[in-house]
């Protein structure tokens, strides 16, 4: 048995589990942040990069109820989706649905406010901090329709408005005005002026890991097999060794529920997968900021190798075989939209980790002194991260969250 106590340790480096070990390790604690891959490789790394102000709306909202009969033929760019995976996780269907009624969306839409408004923050500061400022693009983010989308345009951006988010309805003139080099498809825009996005994810995931590792942080690559309650402390087993610690801190994303079953916990997580296609950009043809199709289901964002074009949603088990069904539907609309060459590398395919009520838990495990969950940041965790571990920390360290933590509390599912 290893004789050293580390006061934390957290499963995970992606953008939340390193945003976790940062934030702990510069609230003085000794932390041990693991992973079996190098930091910032797995959902974190193959995201669209937008630092999202606007995302306040969770998926599951009134206008799911109107889009479902086109979904339900399972041919849909947005949705794509497994019957039999959905026989086998009807409860979580139908939870989330559930949840898609009007009088559910500002109670929500509240509580992400106040996580992505801290979240932002902490990235502008962080990237700077982490010598990867030039990553960040204060451009904006433009929500983009083909056909007459006023009246949609407008109810999004006055729920922003009520949240003093602002925005910019444009015209076909505005967005070529904005980005002079696509072709003008699009009749409205909204451009999210205050949101950010970067050039790529993994890089700024890692580069926020070398700022916990610079601050004294002890990485480690190695895969987790358990965690074991020992004694009022946790023994964190490893593929090649053990971990003491007072803290352990689950932030392992589409894989967290796993960890967890032995401890007795059922998460009702699921997955929705995503993928993405870089190509070969044209240089005399570029993309200023990400634009999100809103009628194609697919979003394109400029990034450092090339046009990242990414797919809607997949619903099925996490590691189902591929389909890239999507991808081939919308691949060829983004070209019809900005020139770009040939591929750059391999499809990748990630999934986005989904509780019921599209918000993560953050907070204390309800039966367990000592163990924290971070997860299921859904569509938002680039956005999102930072701001979860910020809680997180603050919170074994008995500091008051930088926000209201209590929508997101782990016991609305877990008992
Ligand atoms: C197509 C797509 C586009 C997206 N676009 C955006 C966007 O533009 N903006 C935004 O804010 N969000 C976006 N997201 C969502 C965002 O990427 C995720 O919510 C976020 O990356 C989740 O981060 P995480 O740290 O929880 O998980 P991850 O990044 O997946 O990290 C989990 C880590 O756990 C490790 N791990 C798992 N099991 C073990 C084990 N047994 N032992 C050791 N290590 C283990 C993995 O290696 C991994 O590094 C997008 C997602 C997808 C799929």
């Amino acid at each position: 048995m290893p004789e050293e106590t580390v006061d934390v340790v957290v499963l995970g480096a992606g953008i939340v589990g390193v945003a976790t070990a940062y934030a702990a390790r510069a609230r003085g604690m000794s932390v041990v942040l693991v992973d079996r891959r190098e930091p910032g490789s797995e959902t974190s790394y193959g995201n669209a990069g937008i630092i999202s102000s606007g995302s306040i709306s969770p998926l599951n909202n009134p206008s799911l109820w109107k889009a479902l009969p086109k979904y339900l033929t399972n041919r849909h760019a947005a949705l794509r989706w497994n019957p039999v995976w959905a026989a086998q996780n009807a409860g979580w269907v139908a939870r989330f649905l559930a949840n898609s009624v009007g009088s559910r969306v500002r109670p929500r839409a509240a509580a992400l406010h106040g996580l992505i408004g801290a979240s932002l923050k902490l990235h502008r500061e962080w990237i700077v901090q982490a010598k990867a400022g030039h990553r960040i693009r204060e451009t904006g983010w433009l929500k983009a329709w083909r056909g007459d989308a006023v009246a949609a345009a407008k109810q999004e951006q006055a729920l922003l408005a009520e949240y003093g988010i602002a925005s910019e309805l444009l015209d076909r003139q505005d967005i070529s005005a904005l980005e002079p080099d696509i072709v003008p498809v699009y009749k409205v825009g909204l451009l999210n002026s205050q949101t950010a996005s970067v050039d790529s994810p993994g890089e700024v995931v890692k580069a926020y890991a070398r700022m916990f590792t610079g601050a004294g942080g002890d990485l480690r690559q190695s895969d987790v097999k358990a965690i074991v309650p020992d004694g009022g402390r946790w023994r964190v087993v490893l593929a090649d060794g053990e971990i003491i610690a007072r803290h352990v801190v689950v932030a392992l994303g589409p894989w967290s529920s796993d960890i967890l079953r032995s401890l007795g916990y059922r998460v009702p997580m699921a997955f929705e997968r995503g993928y993405h296609r870089e190509f070969k950009p044209n240089p005399a043809r570029s993309l200023r900021r990400p634009i999100h199709d809103a009628d194609g289901s697919f979003l394109m964002t400029p990034m450092e190798q090339g046009v990242r074009v990414t797919s809607g949603v997949e619903l099925t088990g996490r590691d189902a075989p591929s389909s890239f069904a999507q991808l081939d539907q919308v691949v060829p609309l983004a070209r019809g939209v900005v020139e770009f060459g040939d591929a750059v590398g391999e499809i990748w395919r990630g999934s986005r980790p989904t509780l019921p009520d599209s918000l993560p838990m953050i907070g204390p495990a309800p039966r367990h002194a000592g163990l924290w969950l971070a997860f299921g940041n859904q569509h938002i965790g680039f956005t999102t991260g930072p701001a979860t571990g910020a809680a997180i920390a603050a919170m074994i360290g008995g500091a008051p969250p930088p926000y209201d933590v209590a929508p997101f509390a782990p016991d609305r599912y877990l008992s």
